[in-house]
């Protein structure tokens, strides 16, 4: 992968080699006014308006130890330069992980994927990021160190910082410190799935899960050249517009083995006999390419809409209706449909969101982001927040954590800021 720093408008990459360093040189921008690009493994940088002022990359590559892993109170502390892979091997040594599926983790590091808050297929029965940082230290805007949460889960002092940085796009402090809740690795991973004819066979199917007595890990719903091998798999594989609904359960193998059997006899009642179930290395790699699929190379636009789960197919015939080649994957219990564009839409960017897309996800109760454009036209306030207006308090919290406004300038939601 090559890195993004040239994304930015950067002039330099400071690498320190602890916090101190790394606060003093933050300390350093803020009074002489210069914008600092927090950099993790650099996968993203193109995710966020784009930077238009100059200024001072800081790479958190030299932080990157694990400051304590006390495995039997299932907590880890690190640096937030460490690679989710390094993490996750950490973690694996003492049968735990952190269930949240970061594309590229051989690079993403805990900062990065804590400041964009991007989260995967797992959230459905794992929840997000959010749930798993107990504590943080970080520098703010004018250099200076603070820390919230702590080390032990039983931990509700103060205000929440953990949860406030989770998400804000390095806009409010740089994250040097992360402490996390960490859980067992499950003895048995295996997915149930079907293929489907059309979009509209998956709705009442996903209306039934609501009812189901089974607790999936994800539900996904996924579409497009980029899942025809998977459907080609399916005993029911369709010879029109294939569509995969797959659904994951993980647990001991009674508690898997319980619900695979429970769906595959909920589904029949529904009319569907014929679904395919997914273990051991196939579900391995099948959990590889959900998590992967958003982050992959190739697309010319992609874009993240968040609806109500019972808009989710609603909002995917909308953006099928402009590029019927598309490859989508929904998170569809949370709502969350990370779309991979076949080809720029002809009608341009902002015609397509600010006159189709956002609109259609408004009526779903949602919005739309941009992830990625390959292009990089028309980023403009609208086209990449959609319809994310801070309301007043943000203005203030960016305020007072970054009062000269230093930190990822002009790239977040904050208008001006
Ligand atoms: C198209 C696309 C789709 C993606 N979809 C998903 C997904 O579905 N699920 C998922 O989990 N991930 C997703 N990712 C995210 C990605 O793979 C990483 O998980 C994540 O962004 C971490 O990246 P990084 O360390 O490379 O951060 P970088 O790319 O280096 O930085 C990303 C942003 O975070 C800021 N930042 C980085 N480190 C810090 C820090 N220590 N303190 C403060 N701010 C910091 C940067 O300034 C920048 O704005 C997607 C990425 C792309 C490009």
């Amino acid at each position: 992968m090559a890195p993004l720093a040239h994304k930015l408008p950067i002039i330099r990459v400071a690498e320190p080699e602890s916090s101190d360093e790394l606060a003093s040189v933050v300390r350093d921008g803020f009074h002489t006014n210069t914008a600092i690009y927090p950099l993790g493994g650099q996968t993203s940088l193109d995710y966020g308006l784009p930077a238009r002022r100059e200024g001072l990359g800081v790479s958190l590559s030299r932080l990157r130890r694990v400051i304590d892993y006390p495995a039997r109170d299932m907590t880890i502390t690190v640096e937030a330069g460490i690679s989710m892979q390094a993490l996750a091997e950490t973690l694996a040594a003492e049968q735990q992980r952190l269930p949240v599926d970061a594309p590229q983790g051989e690079h993403a590091t805990i900062g990065g994927v804590m400041a964009t808050n991007f989260n995967g297929p797992r959230r459905m029965g794992q929840g997000t990021f959010r749930d798993y940082v107990i504590g943080v230290r970080a520098v703010d805007g004018t250099g200076m160190a603070f820390k919230g949460g702590g080390r032990v889960v039983k931990n509700v002092a103060g205000y929440d910082f953990p949860k406030l940085l989770t998400g804000s796009l390095g806009t409010l402090a740089v994250i040097t410190q992360v402490t996390l809740k960490v859980k067992p690795i499950p003895e048995k991973s295996s997915f149930i799935a079907i293929a489907l004819g059309s979009n509209d066979q998956a709705e009442p199917l996903l209306a039934s899960l609501i009812y189901s007595k089974t607790s999936p890990t994800a539900i996904e719903l996924l579409g497009g050249p980029e899942w025809h091998a998977l459907s080609g798999e399916l005993e029911s594989k369709s010879t029109e517009y294939p569509i995969v609904l797959l659904v994951a359960f993980e647990g001991t193998s009674v508690e898997t083995d319980w619900q695979l059997a429970c769906l595959a006899e909920e589904w029949r009642t529904l009319g569907l006999r014929h679904p395919t179930l997914i273990s051991d290395d196939r579900a391995s790699q099948l959990w590889r390419h959900l998590t992967e699929f958003p982050a992959q190379s190739g697309s010319p636009l992609v874009l993240q809409a968040t609806v109500a789960p019972s808009a989710v197919t609603s909002w995917l015939a909308a953006v099928l209706a402009i590029d019927p080649q598309c490859s989508f994957q929904c998170h569809a219990g949370n709502g969350v449909i990370v779309v991979r564009f076949s080809e720029f839409p002809e009608s341009g960017l902002s015609r397509t969101l600010i006159g189709q897309l956002q609109p259609a996800a408004n009526a779903g109760h949602g919005h739309v982001v941009i992830l990625s454009n390959a292009q990089g036209g028309e980023m403009t306030h609208q086209s990449v927040w959609g319809g994310l207006a801070p309301f007043w308090l943000m203005g203030e919290v960016k305020r007072k954590f970054d009062p000269r406004g230093i930190l990822n300038p002009g790239r977040f939601v904050y208008q001006g800021m």
